[in-house]
């Protein structure tokens, strides 16, 4: 074989540990290579039990002695350079188990130092009347040092996959104890906490939004101190650091190298936060919008590798699915939280899902009616016939008035024995005609021969207010002026303009 074609088998033995990402692939690949080109057989050892004994990690020949234990004859330091062995008499003081088994004739064996640790070693060897040729040695000694640069590239992604897989495992963690009671607060502090320590960086906080999107409140942080004042204004205008606009607009992580010269930072800021290089990543909601962002800092120049932000983005969307989860859940508990005794909602299941109705009524001119009811002389009932009568009364009428509205409308237990309704798309006249039907109902109610009233108050929606809490205010004092004018009635919205 001449020069050129050995460099081109060289240059095949490259591609071939190139295309490989699995350490005993690439080795099996190897090994069978070289034995098709050249006729030699491969071991390789893998020093790993202990330094007296290697393991045959892969054989060209595809012998059934893969993972074998095999004894090493010789002290480590032996085998540190290549090995040309000829017959019985050579092999066996090095490889006298391994000449035994594959009934070798000749070896070739070149160490294989990666990274300064001498652990494996790459063996060719031939059987009967054959000999290692120079092609073999030249081969074996070329992809010795391929299968350096080859282990090396495969332990790291391995680490990298490996950590991939911790981070994962994390992740799901984190979802499942989402799932269960745990509150938000608990998992966001361990985001921050572990977030850092999977990506080999050293801060994290994470900012949310409020309510009107004006500010991104930094609820979360390995480092920072909860300080309920600070505040980041979502206006470009009114704040040096951009990096979390810019990553709400975009919807991308923003990456920055050097916090104290890039344009989109606050120098200050960061020097008082002693940050060098950061990755701000986008905290979105499944419908895409954004709720907050992850700030990710170094305390050094970085320059951050695609895997990193990979996983960070995937960590972006991890959030973003907990906290459009949590929301949800919360949602669920709030909407489940009917009241014990009449099934109603209660008051705060009530006021969201009043303001939910609220909110869809800004695009269309519908109007609806609020109203706060009272049973009349309460006290008296409970107090002539005791509580348990009482409550059968507050029972009662709660199921009374469920009878006496559509599907459409709500009903709460405002408090103890009061309640309130929203009337859907109504005017003040409809309002005051199913007000009516409600207590001439009620009135009809007996309990051990016993009968009560209620009194009503209105508020028209938009003629009292725009506003639900006035709206509030309107229905309840119109009750009182019920209340004053003889019980039993109905006093409807806007009654002061009348
Ligand atoms: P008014 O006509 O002015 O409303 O007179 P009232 O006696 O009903 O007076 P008020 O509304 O101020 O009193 C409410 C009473 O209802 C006080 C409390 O003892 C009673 N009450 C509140 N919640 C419950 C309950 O869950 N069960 C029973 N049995 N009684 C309750
Ligand atoms: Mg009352
Ligand atoms: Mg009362």
């Amino acid at each position: 074989m001449n020069s050129q074609k050995i460099e081109s088998e060289f240059l095949r033995i490259s591609r071939i540990l190139n295309r490989q990402h699995n350490k005993n692939q690439g080795i099996e690949l190897l090994g069978r290579y070289i034995k098709s080109r050249f006729g030699a057989d491969v071991l390789f050892y893998d020093f790993k039990v202990d330094k007296n004994q290697a393991v045959v990690n892969k054989v060209s020949n595809d012998h059934e002695s893969s993972g074998t234990p095999m004894p090493i004859e010789r002290p480590l330091e032996d085998y540190r350079n290549p090995l040309l062995l000829k017959g019985k008499e050579e092999i066996d003081p090095y490889f006298g188990d391994s000449r035994r088994i594959f009934l070798m004739t000749g070896v070739y064996a070149i160490p294989v130092v990666t990274r300064g640790e001498f652990n494996n070693l790459l063996l060719l060897y031939v059987t009967g009347e054959k000999e290692i040729s120079l092609e073999v040695q030249a081969i074996g000694k070329y992809a010795a040092k391929e299968l350096v640069a080859f282990l090396s590239r495969v332990k790291k992604s391995n680490q990298f996959w490996e950590r991939m897989i911790f981070r994962t495992n994390y992740l799901e963690n984190i979802l499942l104890f989402q799932n269960s009671e745990a509150d938000l607060d608990k998992i966001m502090k361990e985001i921050v906490e572990n977030i850092p320590k999977a990506i080999d960086m050293k801060k994290c906080s994470i900012a949310l939004l409020d309510k009107e999107k004006e500010y991104l409140l930094p609820y979360y942080s390995n480092f920072l101190k909860h300080n309920p004042g600070l505040k980041y204004p979502m206006d470009k205008g009114l704040t040096k650091d951009h990096t979390g606009i810019l990553a709400m607009e975009k919807k991308e992580p923003i990456i920055v190298y050097d916090t104290r010269k890039d344009p989109r930072c606050d120098p200050e800021l960061a020097k008082e936060l002693n940050v060098y290089s950061n990755v701000t990543l986008p905290i979105l909601n499944l419908q895409g919008e954004p709720l907050g962002v992850m700030y990710v800092d170094n305390e050094q120049y970085e320059i951050f590798t695609t895997e990193q932000i990979q996983f960070l983005k995937i960590i972006g969307k991890h959030i973003g699915l907990i906290l459009t989860n949590l929301d949800y859940i919360d949602r669920l508990h709030s909407e489940v939280r009917t009241d014990g005794l009449t099934g109603l909602y209660n008051r705060e299941s009530f006021w969201i899902l009043f303001q939910e109705y609220q909110k869809t009524l800004k695009k269309t001119k519908a109007s609806f009616a609020l109203l706060m009811l009272d049973i009349d002389d309460f006290k008296k009932i409970n107090d002539t016939y005791g509580h348990v009568l009482g409550d059968c009364f507050i029972k009662a009428i709660g199921a009374s008035m469920e009878e006496s509205l559509r599907g459409e409308d709500l009903v709460g237990r405002y408090g103890g024995e009061e309640f309130i309704i929203l009337l859907k798309d109504i005017d003040e006249e409809g309002a005051f005609r199913i007000g009516e039907r409600i207590r001439k109902n009620i009135e009809t109610i007996r309990i051990q021969g016993i009968s009560t009233t209620i009194s009503i108050g209105i508020a028209i929606y938009p003629e009292d207010s725009k506003i639900g809490e006035n709206l509030l205010k309107v229905a309840d004092k119109n009750l009182y002026r019920a209340k004053i004018e003889g019980k039993n009635r109905i006093v409807p919205g806007y009654i002061d303009k009348m």
